[in-house]
């Protein structure tokens, strides 16, 4: 007899497999890759290696200054998988925003391969994140007037000069078409968000954070909104990215058993690394 645990784990299994078939696949044109560039470029990175030194981020609400980062410090190894865990407001969002180049530290420093990238000018750590960094919000941040297409290209059409994006139009939409089919959601190109469920609507936030072909994956709860059996199939595709495209994660929960599915556990108190741990 099967039991509901091995049920879940045949299901992983399956899961896991099934990704690992459809992201291993050749994907066909892509018109996304800089060729030869090196990140200082900024271009495409190789698996990177990134890290933070002493990051302090405060912020300001009327006369008060809130610290919510108080001197982190933090080193992946490349393709590593890392979950980020403490007490809501302990900082998890922030620090993933300012790893992540979308805000900006008041103390200390963001390395990529031993380079400081923090301090870059703004088109140059735009055009690095979009080129290397996905996003996965803890509120999907999905654009409502958008359909799920129009959503998952978005990164794409930011990318491109008007003239390429012409050009590669069709390419585009069938990479785009192709991630949708991945992450379960083919039948569902021409819905606006409001029609989509919250399982659904973070699958097209997770196909919207692959498009671009990042080299670093930042989830913020990626399964916080879903059922435990939905949860356990977006965590399949993770691992299957993180050890098939040797895809850098860092992950933000709050949930013990999501969290120990990754390679290292940091959790964060009163905005410090307070343990870091390795996963069983
Ligand atoms: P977590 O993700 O761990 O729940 P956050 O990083 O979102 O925590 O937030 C940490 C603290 O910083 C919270 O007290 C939150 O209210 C505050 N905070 C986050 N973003 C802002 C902002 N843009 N302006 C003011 N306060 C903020
Ligand atoms: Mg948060």
């Amino acid at each position: 007899m099967t039991t509901p645990s091995q049920a879940s784990q045949d299901l992983s299994q399956q899961a896991r497999d099934a990704w690992a078939t459809a992201i291993s696949a050749p994907t066909g044109d892509n018109p996304s890759e800089a060729p030869g560039q090196g990140f200082g470029q900024p271009g495409k990175m190789a698996t990177p290696r990134l890290s933070c030194v002493a990051l302090e981020k405060s912020y300001r609400k009327g006369e008060l200054i809130i610290p919510v980062l108080r001197g982190i410090d933090l080193e992946l190894a490349p393709a590593e998988f890392l979950s980020v865990v403490g007490q809501s407001g302990s900082g998890k969002s922030t620090l993933l925003h300012v790893l992540g180049l979308l805000d900006a530290p008041n103390v200390g420093e963001v390395h990529c391969d031993g380079r400081r990238i923090d301090n870059l000018n703004e088109r140059q750590r735009d055009t690095l994140r979009n080129q290397n960094f996905g996003f996965i919000f803890q509120s999907y941040h999905l654009l409502p007037e958008l359909t799920l297409l129009e959503n998952v290209i978005s990164p794409l059409a930011i990318r491109h000069s008007a003239l390429t994006w012409w050009t590669h139009r069709k390419a585009i939409h069938e990479q785009a078409r192709e991630i949708i089919d991945k992450v379960g959601l083919g039948h569902r190109v021409k819905h606006r968000p409001s029609e989509l469920s919250g399982g659904e609507m973070q699958r097209a936030a997770i196909a919207r954070a692959l498009i671009g072909q990042p080299r670093v994956l930042l989830a913020d709860e990626p399964t916080g909104n879903l059922d435990s059996t939905t949860g356990q199939e977006i965590m399949a595709l993770l691992a299957s990215l993180n050890e098939l495209q040797q895809l850098t994660i860092i992950m933000v929960t709050h949930d013990e058993r999501i969290a120990c599915q990754a390679h290292r556990i940091v959790r964060l108190g009163e905005g410090r690394v307070e343990t870091v741990s390795q996963a069983a």
